[in-house]
């Protein structure tokens, strides 16, 4: 079956979920293949791309990933020493995985993103940029860390799932308002890190890696790049540092059972891999095809309102960075004539947090009488240095806009 008929199938499979499609006995033998057991939870979940179909889709991408890369004139594997490390560790990891059959492969691209990636189907990726940025490199704990969170997505099959649970959107009446945003996707990938990061904990643990240097990647990726979504792309799709480096300071508590000393695998690994702490009891119960299958897209849509509610949170997280980048800084002002002879607002903005400010907004409000805002006005302050404590000066020209009786002066974003 073609991904586009399989596509179809979940269609209709979400459809009976919400009640307004007329039941196809013919569908039932479809089931089996649409909701695969999760390797790690036991479940069923939709997925819209076989195994067959997603290994041969990532050697494909993977092979144009490198390729690409090699053409833009960006070395690949070219260190064999640190390629040989990360292969060790990738095959370690992979051999107490619940996935093993897979045809693994890892590969060093020599460019600064800091980050590391999978694309599904045992191929996983490392950019240069992820050692010194993220993890240390002398410390293999902390590249197993990333290698087995890579694996925990693999294992997990996340790259199939985010598309049988974007239709779970589309089908969702509720949900169309907000399927088109870059949040909802966000949040779904928040719920799929949250569990590669329990995956991964786990796996390298059982491999003899030691789960308690975990938390301090996080505790530095917040120290160098704080929290705030917005300021690195590696904390937007991914828990916000903070928050990752509690999670997995539990995680990592939960582990240490597992894990039997710096480079012992845990003998008793089958038998954690069906039953542990952090990924719970595997289900095994044999429910009928197509009423597995139905089940199935029901859960798909649970997680589908799971991402919602992690939506909301991300919202109001947002919305709480903006009202801390107010209580950050404190803007003050005068009005002035210019040398040119125009009136103009002649500010300073002083940064009240502890970072240093490359960039500020001073909102300028044109309120009349009533105090209703009439106009408002960004000024951007661009690539500042302002230390912690200091100040930087701002001015505008004041507008004549008609119905205006005075202005109000706020800070309304900060970036460090
Ligand atoms: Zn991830």
């Amino acid at each position: 079956m073609n991904a586009v008929n399989r596509i179809v199938l979940i269609f209709v499979l979400m459809a009976l979920v919400s009640g307004c499609a007329e039941l196809d006995q013919g569908l039932s033998k479809g089931s089996d293949i649409l909701a695969p057991r999760d390797y790690v939870t036991g479940k069923r979940e939709l997925n819209p791309i076989s195994e067959k179909d997603e290994v041969q889709q990532a050697t494909q991408a993977g092979e144009s990933i490198l390729a690409e890369a090699r053409q833009r004139g960006v070395a690949v594997d070219t260190d064999k020493e640190m390629l040989l490390r990360l292969q060790e560790i990738m095959n370690r990891i992979a051999k107490v995985s619940h996935r093993t059959n897979l045809p693994w492969e890892v590969h060093l691209i020599e460019s600064p993103e800091v980050n590391a990636f999978t694309i599904g189907g045992g191929k996983i990726f490392f950019y240069r940029g992820a050692f010194g940025g993220l993890i240390d490199p002398n410390n293999d704990n902390e590249i197993a860390a990333v290698m087995a969170h890579e694996i925990g997505h693999v294992v997990a099959r996340h790259t199939g799932k985010s598309m049988g649970q974007q239709l779970a959107a589309k089908i969702s009446s509720k949900a169309k308002k907000s399927t088109g945003g870059d949040l909802y996707r966000a949040s779904y990938s928040t719920l799929h890190e949250d569990e590669a990061d329990k995956i991964g904990v786990l796996y390298m643990s059982l491999a003899g890696y030691d789960p308690t240097d975990v938390p301090g990647i996080w505790a530095r990726a917040n120290k160098k790049y704080g929290s705030d979504p917005k300021a690195h792309n590696y904390a937007y799709d991914h828990s916000l540092n903070e928050d990752r480096f509690v999670k997995t300071n539990t995680l990592s508590v939960f582990a240490l059972s597992y894990y039997k000393g710096q480079g012992v695998e845990n003998a008793d690994y089958k038998t954690i891999l069906d039953s542990n702490n952090l990924t719970g009891k595997k289900a095994t119960e044999e429910g009928s095809g197509f009423a597995a299958a139905i089940k199935a897209a029901a859960d798909t849509y649970t997680s589908h309102v799971e991402a919602k509610t992690e939506e909301h949170k991300r919202q109001g997280q947002m919305q709480q960075d903006k009202l801390n980048a107010q209580r950050l800084s404190k803007v003050t002002y005068k009005m002035q004539n210019t040398t040119t002879g125009y009136k103009g607002i002649f500010g300073n903005i002083q940064n009240l947090s502890n970072n240093v400010v490359k960039n500020a907004t001073v909102t300028v409000l044109y309120v009349n009488q009533a105090g209703k805002v009439v106009h408002s006005e960004d000024v951007l302050i661009q690539n500042l240095s302002i230390l912690p404590g200091q100040s930087a000066s701002w001015s505008t020209l004041l507008k004549n806009v008609p119905g205006s009786t005075g202005i109000v002066v706020q800070t309304s974003d900060l970036t460090w």
